[in-house]
């Protein structure tokens, strides 16, 4: 068994209701109403993808790894039109952008370039390596390579509107420059991607460091009484929580905390907060 799987299988995923379906890459629960949280849980990175069902229309918010047939889970699950939202530019988020049609993506340099370069074989072979599959994996290793895709810009504030249901775009850049959450304000939920998530975070770029802490606090204060649906190793988590999270980037920034040092990067550790950031 590899180290990350030690924590594995992770409680909160038997609490929800699991939706049946063709592969066994893929573990599929109701996290709220019509709200799919998709888990990839024999892989390192334990991504979450969402599928969000309006009366109209469905949002898909992240394509996962590109391990699986994120199409084909998505046909099984709804007969809906889908949007395809990416969260970030990050390798293990738009993996099964190119199963689909057309994918929209912020407006933002670094989102651009991916969509127009991809991401380089070398990083995907690293990060999706066959060591970085379980150990229990149902499938067996295959290479990802990155494949490019259609795809439309979105902006900040631009609104989703999926019948009955409305998620608006925000910028929150820190995990990434091109970062963005997706608030729906009327159900009080917020999908906040890899910038907040109940494990380690990662901040690569040193120069993002303050917009973090601005991020995080800027969220703590407006959306800490919602429901966070995030993207990684457990789908839900209180809003109350990023306040939490906003006080450990700011106690960093401040430098207020002690770190150790793993590799180039400095890893700081509060309660149940961690983060890993050059
Ligand atoms: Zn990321």
């Amino acid at each position: 068994m590899k180290a990350w799987e030690k924590d594995l299988p992770r409680a909160q995923w038997n609490t929800f209701k699991k939706i049946h379906q063709s592969q066994p890459w893929f573990e599929v629960v109701e996290v709220l109403p019509k709200i799919y949280a998709i888990y990839e849980p024999y892989q390192f990175q334990e991504v979450i993808s969402y599928l969000i069902i309006g009366e109209q229309k469905a949002l898909l918010w992240d394509s996962g790894t590109g391990i699986a047939d994120m199409r084909l889970l998505i046909n099984e699950l709804t007969e809906k039109e889908v949007i395809v939202l990416n969260s970030h530019c990050h390798f293990d988020h738009i993996g099964g952008n190119h199963q689909f049609s057309d994918v929209m993506v912020f407006d933002h340099p670094d989102m651009i370039n991916i969509m127009e370069h991809g991401v380089s074989q070398k990083l995907l072979d690293e990060q999706l390596g066959m060591d970085t599959y379980s150990d229990n994996s149902p499938v067996a290793y295959h290479k990802v390579i990155h494949r490019r895709c259609s795809y439309h810009l979105c902006k900040e504030n631009d609104v989703f509107d999926l019948g009955r249901r409305r998620w608006k775009v925000i910028h929150t850049p820190g995990h990434s420059a091109d970062s963005i959450m997706l608030v729906n304000e009327e159900e009080k939920v917020l999908m906040t991607g890899d910038s907040y998530y109940p494990a380690t975070l990662y901040c690569f770029d040193e120069s993002l460091f303050d917009e973090y802490v601005s991020t995080m606090r800027t969220c703590a204060n407006q959306y800490s009484e919602y429901v966070l649906l995030t993207s990684h190793n457990e789908p839900k988590r209180d809003g109350l929580k990023l306040k939490e999270a906003a006080c450990f980037l700011e106690m960093i920034q401040k430098g207020e905390l002690p770190f150790e040092k793993k590799n180039d990067l400095k890893y700081y550790e509060w309660k149940n907060h961690s983060i890993l950031k050059k």
